[in-house]
């Protein structure tokens, strides 16, 4: 299956290839075409576990086929890159407990075999988050910036499950992510 061709914009209107720079955003939400993940949304598929673990694999392959044959990133590519690169720089809206400063750091208390706490129950700014282990003593305690890519520090699915939603309780409103708010939310609301 050529990966290339899997995700295709809704609207066709960007028919020039933007230049490839850190300033291109893309005008419109990404929707699957074809394949396996037909008439789904990639925006809205980074809030779940799953689908965040699908777009990462995506990109990989995409990147490995440059790397591998060269050529340019096509209009799929660039979008996944910079959906990728966006969920990296959350700027969540829930203060710290002890600060009143944004929060930035979540704890993980527990264990692989037995599971772990994970909510946005347990996150702190980062000049407070070693506070949260003060009141977990005797537990093991690990912590981790709040962004995407903490999803893929957890092997369990139920574990990442709960990194997907604390990401939305501490970035996003409580109301149904359709795909316009997802687009809306990493173009708008994520630090370029
Ligand atoms: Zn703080």
């Amino acid at each position: 299956m050529p990966i290339q061709e899997v995700l295709l914009p809704i609207a066709s209107s960007q028919k020039e290839a933007p230049p490839e720079t850190t300033q291109w955003s893309p005008a419109n939400p990404y929707l699957f075409k074809s394949g396996r993940h037909q008439g789904k949304c990639a925006e809205v598929m980074m809030f779940s576990a799953l689908g965040y673990w699908r777009l990462a694999y995506i990109l990989k392959m995409m990147d490995q086929g440059i790397e591998k044959g060269g050529g340019r990133m096509n209009d799929a590519h660039r979008h996944l890159r910079w959906l990728m690169g966006r969920g990296e720089n959350l700027n969540p809206h829930l203060q710290c407990r002890y600060c009143q400063k944004k929060v930035s750091i979540f704890s993980a208390i527990g264990d692989s075999r037995f599971g772990y706490s994970i909510s946005a129950i347990y996150t702190a700014c980062r000049e407070c988050h070693r506070r949260l282990a003060d009141e977990e003593i005797g537990h093991s305690v690990s912590f981790y910036p709040i962004k995407f890519s903490s999803i893929l520090k957890f092997r369990a699915r139920a574990d990442q499950d709960l990194v997907a939603k604390l990401i939305r309780d501490t970035c996003c409103t409580r109301s149904r992510m359709t795909s316009e708010r997802a687009f809306e939310f990493f173009l708008n609301q994520c630090r370029p």
